[in-house]
């Protein structure tokens, strides 16, 4: 049996502050505020296998108040949430990751953030497929005030 889940984010941007995404940290004037490394493929990423294996979402897990996750490496979110879906009873299938920023230019990391995903889900890079777009200078994100992530995940009964 298969189950799929969906995962949104977005963390506003911070002059000054790291920019890592998908676990790749990228050379940016414009990093990411928040309490965690402020990942947000990470993030969204964990809340679409949580939704499909039907275990809540990253709040539940993951406290943004606990001291032990300020600066967090997010990668190790992934690492949690994974044993989480598999404890249930799922094995990951397949992910779809598309990433919202306006700059800079994903383009040349994507293979990076690829590798990363695929290594911590146990899947091959052919099942984790990464996108990435502006929003056309429109709102928020095309405004450079903030960076987004949507993701999906597809699980199976193991
Ligand atoms: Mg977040």
């Amino acid at each position: 049996m298969y189950r799929s889940g969906i995962g949104y984010d977005i963390h506003r941007t911070q002059t000054g502050r790291p920019l890592v995404l998908g676990g790749v940290r990228i050379d940016s004037p414009l990093g990411l505020e928040g309490h965690s490394d402020a990942d947000v493929v990470m993030h969204a990423l964990c809340d679409a296998l949580l939704g499909a294996a039907g275990l809540g979402d990253i709040g539940e897990h993951f406290s943004d108040s606990d001291p032990a996750n300020k600066d967090a490496d997010s990668r190790r979110f992934l690492v949690e949430v994974v044993r989480l879906v598999r404890a249930a009873g799922f094995e990951p299938v397949n992910v779809d990751v598309m990433i919202l920023a306006e700059q800079p230019r994903l383009k040349p990391h994507k293979a990076a953030m690829r590798a990363n995903l695929a290594e911590i889900l146990g899947l091959a890079e052919s099942a984790v497929n990464i996108k990435a777009g502006t929003n056309e200078k429109l709102d928020a994100i095309g405004e450079l005030r903030g960076m987004a992530c949507l993701a999906t995940a597809m699980v199976k009964v193991s």
